[in-house]
């Protein structure tokens, strides 16, 4: 318990307090053992669910949305701590507690404060053995809340284990109750999973056991699609390369595990070898419907599918200057990296040598000067504004301006040094007099 948190240590200090047991479960005691810090801290007690929330609250604001499952959220300076309490749903005892978890791996629990250990399905020797293995019968497991399969398939994900065969078996008849999983969990686990360092696995596992064909048939419509010779992989395997090789950022991630998604619909064989004419776009569309479909936010949909749209960059090194101001105009300031990342990842995951990868570096240092000479990168960055339209042109106040506007704005994106608020305004002017430039 040394390396719990303050707030987390006090928590479990005011229930003991109280005269209640309290043990540390689940994620917190696995990965103690794994010799990871926990992500979170879970604790199980006898104390009912009313008492949890007079005797820590206040100091901590507790949230009891979990109340069914006789669960309370207690929030901490530290993070959130999850408690469940045995005294609703008849849990009626550690050892009952610990048979309603999912995998014996999270069905460890250690007593607060003396640190005894309970570990009633061998999750220690699975935990050695590198093994995910169901807590006694785990399509019963499954049955009872069929997202357990995708938190196994996450775990992989996050571990690189495993899973015991029997368990594997459960997980493919336990699929198909996946859809009526409400879809915000579906999606906080597969984001999780999305994160991990062995995601090629977890996906790869969703696929195998017939998750993915719930929340993700798109994926598997890449599966065994032959490409063009720049590829060494079909669409499905190039996809789940392109996420291995993104950085563990949620953004990215979900750009590379789409940026391909609408190519199966467009695949076309032309003079014997396949051709994707304008796939970004259909990947565009099916990245927004995909997204939406998850409830996910509009900032971060909006983001992936910029993302998506924006990836098929090639030949950077013919560019002009203004053609590399906008595109860091069209995908904004804060994706730029996010994009040469993607890029990046894109170009490994071909799995063929591909002098493409320096071209990337040699964009991401071109990037790095333009953007060092500090250009315009939007109307409102000009030297000259709505009011200065106005005046000098006599234009009144309405759509035309903006459009005068972004007229001097791509001119400033084809050459800063036009920035300038004199040249500017004796642009408008000449412009007022009806001289066109
Ligand atoms: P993380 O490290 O990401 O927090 P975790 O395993 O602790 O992973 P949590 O969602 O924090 O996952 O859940 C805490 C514990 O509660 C789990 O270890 C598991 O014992 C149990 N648990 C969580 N969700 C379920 C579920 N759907 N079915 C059964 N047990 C669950
Ligand atoms: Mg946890």
């Amino acid at each position: 318990f040394e390396q719990m948190p303050d707030a987390v240590a006090g928590v479990a200090e005011r229930l003991r307090q109280a005269g209640y047991a309290v043990w540390l479960v689940g994620g917190a005691v696995r990965d103690h053992v794994l010799g990871v810090p926990p992500a979170d801290w879970d604790f199980s007690t006898n104390a009912p669910t009313q008492d949890i929330l007079t005797i820590l609250s206040p100091p901590y604001r507790v949230v009891t949305f979990g109340l069914r499952h006789g669960t309370a959220h207690v929030v901490t300076p530290d993070g959130m701590v999850e408690i469940t309490s045995w005294a609703l749903n008849g849990h009626g005892g550690i050892d009952k507690d610990l048979e309603r978890r999912d995998l014996t791996i999270n069905a460890l629990a250690v007593s607060y404060p003396d640190g005894t250990l309970l570990d009633p399905f061998g999750g220690l020797k699975d935990l050695k053995a590198r093994r995910l293995r169901g807590v006694v019968n785990p399509l019963e497991r499954f049955r009872e809340d069929p997202l357990r399969p995708l938190r196994a398939a996450r775990l992989v994900s996050r571990y690189g284990f495993q899973v015991s065969r029997k368990t594997r078996a459960a997980m493919r008849d336990a699929a198909p109750w996946l859809r009526h999983v409400a879809v915000e969990r579906i999606r906080d686990e597969f984001w999780k999973l999305l994160l991990g360092p062995h995601v090629m696995e977890g996906l790869d596992l969703c696929r195998r056991s017939g998750l993915m064909a719930v929340f993700l048939p798109e994926l598997l419509e890449g599966w065994r699609k032959k490409q063009n010779s720049y590829h060494r992989y079909d669409i499905y395997r190039h996809t789940l390369l392109c996420v291995h090789h993104s950085p563990a950022q949620l953004r990215v991630r979900l750009a590379a595990l789409l940026h391909d998604i609408g190519k199966p619909r467009v695949r076309a064989k032309v003079g014997g070898t396949y051709r994707f004419y304008g796939h970004e776009k259909q990947s565009a569309l099916m990245a927004r419907d995909i997204l939406e479909r998850w409830l996910t936010s509009k900032k971060l949909t909006d983001d992936v599918v910029l993302l998506v749209e924006n990836h098929m960059v090639h030949d950077t090194d013919a560019w002009k200057d203004a053609a590399v101001r906008r595109l860091i105009r069209r995908v904004g300031l804060p994706l730029v990296d996010d994009l040469l990342e993607l890029m990046r990842a894109d170009r490994l995951a071909h799995g063929v040598p591909s002098e493409a990868l320096n071209g990337v570096e040699r964009l991401r240092a071109r990037i790095r000067r333009i953007l060092d000479e500090k250009p315009a990168l939007s109307p409102k960055a000009l030297a000259i504004n709505g009011r200065d339209v106005m005046q000098v042109t006599g234009t009144p106040q309405g759509p035309e301006v903006g459009h005068i506007l972004n007229q001097a704005f791509q001119l400033v994106l084809r050459d800063p040094a036009k920035n300038d608020r004199d040249f500017l305004l004796k642009w408008l002017e000449e412009k007022a007099m009806g001289v066109t430039s």
